[in-house]
């Protein structure tokens, strides 16, 4: 049945495309999001911001709790950072522990301020293991960087956050 093996096809990409942990979007799902927002934004004129956030200590959860409570706080976390969002901002498990929030339509400080939320959610939050903080790093997209370079400056400020004594916004 070919609607059939269409509907198994969409599911398998799909699967491909998301971070089964999490349900958010996988870094492949979330490479492809990138290109196709960023090209949006371009062509529609509209501002652009990402937000690279990244478990503050996290080693020590593992270390200390176990992987599962940590597979636990990787869940928690996802799950704060999407209720914190719009309905056209994309979050994504980018890395381990580590989560880009991409957000049409916001300028910088639309995004400290949002990243600012997020922050303030997770360290609100109690986990099973512990409280646990969040440090974040924002940057918007602008004519004179593309989207590697922008990622890369979200990426320097949240090296700025950690550095600053981590749960920050930079
Ligand atoms: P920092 O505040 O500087 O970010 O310190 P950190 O300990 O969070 O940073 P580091 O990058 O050194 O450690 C991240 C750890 O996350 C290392 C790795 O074992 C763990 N990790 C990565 N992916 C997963 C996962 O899927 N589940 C669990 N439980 N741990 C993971
Ligand atoms: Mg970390
Ligand atoms: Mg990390």
């Amino acid at each position: 049945d070919v609607w059939r093996d269409i509907t198994a096809e969409r599911e398998l990409e799909r699967a491909a495309l998301t971070d089964p942990l999490t349900t958010l979007a996988n870094r492949r799902g979330g490479e492809e999001a990138l290109k196709r927002e960023v090209a949006r934004c371009r062509r529609v004129n509209q501002t652009l911001s990402f937000l690279m956030c990244d478990i503050d200590n996290f080693k020590r959860v593992n270390d200390s709790q176990g992987h599962a409570a940590g597979d636990r706080v990787i869940r928690g976390v996802a799950r704060i950072i999407a209720r914190q969002l719009r309905g056209t901002d994309l979050a994504i498990r980018w890395g381990g522990e580590e989560f880009l929030c991409i957000l049409p339509g916001a300028d910088i400080h639309e995004a400290r301020h949002i990243a600012e939320r997020i922050r303030a959610a997770v360290g609100a939050a109690t986990f099973d293991a512990g409280a646990v903080t969040i440090s974040i790093g924002c940057a918007q997209l602008d004519a004179s960087m593309d989207a590697t370079g922008t990622l890369a400056m979200a990426d320097a400020r949240l090296y700025e956050a950690k550095a600053s004594g981590r749960n920050a916004v930079r």
